[in-house]
């Protein structure tokens, strides 16, 4: 149903929308505009809530058209607040979520604004599965555009690496599909290079056997010695299991003895896909590196075991600052210093998050798609939460700034997954000269006049 609500500024409105026009006087303009990063004030001058292509196709012609800043917005954990927009349009695909599932073929259609649990719940029955992040609500499309990186990444290798085709509405507003064989380049692109070639509809992926799996929360005490150990154990295990880590204080939970709060901890996720004994096989280092403060990891249903549900999440907006590397060593003195700057921190919440990579994820070549960083052994995230002044802000992000300059280890590459608001240069850390190239190449083709902009941006020109 076309539904536009008549405060619309009619100059925004896409003609012929079979979806919603949400204006800013609507009531729930702000509900559905809020995305998951708080601090983020944009007001956008209205949400596209597409309900089939034909609505996006509308949407991108209008907005080039009539020069508006289109932003798109799909599960909305954007780091950098790129699905929203102050002024322009909200091209929203929360809608167009629909899945096909061929399980005896071993594949899936999902549509873009499906969330990762969506897919992974509908797969369940099925036991198939695709690898994506560690949160339940992020969009499949955003997280699968720049890779995605999660609980089976050294099984399965990045989300991307399960990726058999895209549709896409490209800026002409041509609609297409991209394979190995159709518009290669594109196709590479889109695996690594985020929004910036067209507004992806829909995700074909390869399917994984799930029959097996064994994980859940461990938590050990974090002290140097221990952080080495689990990144040592971690690097050392079979395949079948990944590993995140966070280090951080202990939050208050029923499970801990109350002078634990505030403590440091290895908060860590384990994930094993495979049968059970093999899995307590692969487990028992990381048992053995400290008596267990907790430990969940056991068989069951991996999207339920590694995606709890968290009631009230959806009204959760931390206000945080964040800075992605990549290590290639985390020893006992790398846990010294990481221990000493989370120690030191005056931030309510802060972390070191650890995920060790290899496996099938570091046997891709760095060319075959744009996430060339198959090489780079730990991926880091350091983030500090703050208060919501511009002084704690500032404060906090020195802190990681610090922090990152103090883990170095001369790689100069980032995750573009988590790279913030960072200006160009951190966008281009993401990508090696010879990918960054590439891409600009691809934008040249696809996007010349950089219409999909409101993103981690690689400039046509
Ligand atoms: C709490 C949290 C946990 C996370 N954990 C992980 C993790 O474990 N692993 C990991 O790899 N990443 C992780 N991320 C990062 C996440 O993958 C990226 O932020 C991703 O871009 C989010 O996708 P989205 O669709 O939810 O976000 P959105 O904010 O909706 O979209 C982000 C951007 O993706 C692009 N985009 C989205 N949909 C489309 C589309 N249909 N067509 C074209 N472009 C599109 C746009 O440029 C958009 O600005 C996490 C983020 C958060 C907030």
């Amino acid at each position: 149903m076309n539904t536009i609500s008549p405060s619309a500024d009619a100059n925004l409105v896409p003609p012929g929308l079979a979806g919603r026009f949400v204006a800013p006087a609507d009531s729930d303009f702000k509900k559905l505009g809020t995305i998951v990063y708080g601090g983020m004030d944009a007001t956008p001058g209205g949400i596209v809530r597409a309900a089939n292509v034909d609505d996006v196709v509308r949407t991108v012609n209008h907005a080039r058209q009539h020069g508006l800043e289109l932003a798109i917005r799909s599960g909305g954990h954007s780091n950098a607040g790129h699905s929203t927009s102050n002024g322009g349009l909200v091209l929203d695909v929360r809608d167009l979520n629909g899945i096909e599932i061929d399980a005896d073929g071993r594949t899936a259609w999902a549509g873009a604004g499906a969330t990762a649990m969506q897919l992974l719940d509908a797969l369940a029955p099925h036991q198939l599965v695709v690898g994506f992040g560690d949160a339940a609500t992020v969009g499949v499309s955003g997280i699968t555009l720049g890779g995605g990186v999660g609980y089976l990444t050294r099984k399965l290798g990045l989300t991307i690496d399960s990726v058999l085709a895209f549709e896409l509405v490209t800026a002409d507003g041509e609609t297409i599909t991209t394979d190995a064989t159709h518009h290669p380049d594109l196709f590479w692109a889109l695996r690594g290079g985020g929004g910036n070639f067209g507004v992806v509809t829909r995700i074909r992926y390869r399917l994984s056997p799930l029959e097996h799996f064994t994980g859940g929360l461990l938590i050990l005490p974090a002290t140097a010695e221990t952080v080495a150990a689990f990144v040592a154990a971690a690097d050392a295990a079979p395949e079948e299991l990944s590993t995140i880590a966070n280090i951080m204080p202990a939050p208050p939970m029923p499970f801990l003895p109350p002078d634990m709060v505030g403590k440091l901890i290895i908060f860590g996720m384990l994930a094993y896909l495979g049968p059970d004994d093999d899995a307590q096989r692969a487990l028992a280092p990381f048992r053995a590196i400290a008596r267990p403060l907790a430990d969940f990891v056991k068989p069951g249903a991996y999207h339920k075991a590694m995606f709890p549900e968290m009631p009230g999440a959806e009204d959760y907006h931390p206000l945080a600052v964040s800075l992605n590397l990549f290590m290639d060593h985390i020893g006992p003195e790398e846990g010294a210093t990481i221990m000493g700057y989370l120690e030191e921190s005056t931030a309510p919440m802060r972390v070191a998050q650890l995920r060790v990579m290899g496996g099938a994820a570091g046997r891709v070549a760095p060319d075959a798609t744009a996430y060339a960083h198959r090489n780079s052994r730990i991926m880091v995230n350091l983030a500090a939460f703050y208060d919501g002044s511009a002084e704690d802000k500032a404060k906090q992000q020195r802190w990681v700034d610090d922090f990152a300059a103090a883990l170095d280890q001369g790689d100069p590459g980032a995750y573009v997954n988590f790279i913030g608001d960072e200006g160009p240069d951190r966008v281009h850390a993401a990508y090696p000269d010879a990918t960054w190239n590439r891409l600009r190449q691809v934008k040249r083709q696809y996007d010349p006049q950089n219409l999909f902009r409101r993103n981690h941006n690689i400039p046509p020109a």
